[in-house]
């Protein structure tokens, strides 16, 4: 018997900006893809000023992990290098596999009103580095969903919770990807495989997981254990991730994702000459 999981550290995460201007917060960061791993980073995006987001993501490579991109409320277009093509809608989620290589643009398709959303990186073990890239859009009514007997809905993007295949899995890391609306006042409770590392990112309101509080816009680590229970007082919406740690070197320069320096010298200049994508 596994215990259940605490918050063993809060983060706040860094304001920043990325593509051609973007304004986010970057709430996984470098430091900590060890404790987290396999998760890369995770950039929380959220405005109603065009300015933060207008300029989008243009043409830029990835190489070694996969993106997902979660769309709470927004339009944002993807062409890739692969040839892929999509629309990324309010409730979607694009999930990218860069493998050996992409060039890829992410831009909006809207001039007002709000863009917001999550775009997390999972790394790929190195036998899955170069392998070929995939794509596939997830519209919102695709994704599974269950409301509880008290009333808090959880959508399932991937892996299973309560028994709900969700839109995806993945090998290796056996990603777990969950959106839980929590009335106030309600409780919810799922299991994650023991071997796995955790965070929730909290979006609207606060959760409670024993005596600790997560507020709005802060990520909680989970520690090691099993299973873990969530108590919203207000309306509360979260993100809750997991996955099997990997356990390799990471080797990361920029957008490109390795296992050693050597590899990283040599995807940039793939990438200078062409070879890439
Ligand atoms: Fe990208």
């Amino acid at each position: 018997m596994f215990q259940t999981r605490h918050i063993e550290q809060v983060i706040a995460g860094i304001d920043t900006s990325d593509g051609a201007g973007v304004k986010l917060t970057r709430v996984l960061t470098g430091k900590l893809q060890r404790r987290l791993d396999p998760f890369l980073m995770l950039d929380a995006f959220g405005s109603d000023v065009p300015d933060d987001y207008i300029a989008g993501f243009p043409d830029h490579p990835h190489r070694g992990f996969e993106t997902v991109t979660y769309m709470l409320s927004g339009r944002m277009r993807h062409r890739d290098s692969a040839g892929h093509e999509g629309l990324l809608d309010n409730g979607g989620v694009q999930w990218m596999t860069a493998g050996r290589g992409v060039i890829h643009s992410e831009m909006p398709e809207q001039e007002e009103g709000v863009m917001e959303g999550f775009q997390l990186w999972l790394n790929l073990p190195a036998k899955r580095k170069m392998s070929d890239p995939w794509y596939r859009d997830f519209a919102s009514d695709s994704i599974p969903e269950y409301v509880t007997t008290g009333g808090v809905t959880v959508r399932v993007i991937a892996g299973s919770s309560c028994g709900v295949q969700g839109a995806i899995t993945r090998p290796d890391t056996e990603p777990l990807f969950l959106d839980v609306h929590l009335p106030a006042g309600s409780e919810f409770s799922t299991e994650i495989p023991a071997t796995h590392n955790a965070f929730i990112y909290v979006y609207r309101g606060a959760v409670k997981v024993g005596d600790t509080a997560v507020e709005s816009r802060r990520m909680g680590i989970l520690s090691a254990g099993g299973g873990v229970t969530l108590n919203a007082e207000t309306d509360t919406r979260l993100i809750l991730i997991a996955g099997h740690p990997l356990n390799e070197p990471i080797a990361q320069y920029g957008p490109f994702v390795m296992n050693t320096q050597e590899e990283i010298h040599q995807t940039l200049d793939d990438f200078r000459n062409g070879r890439l994508a």
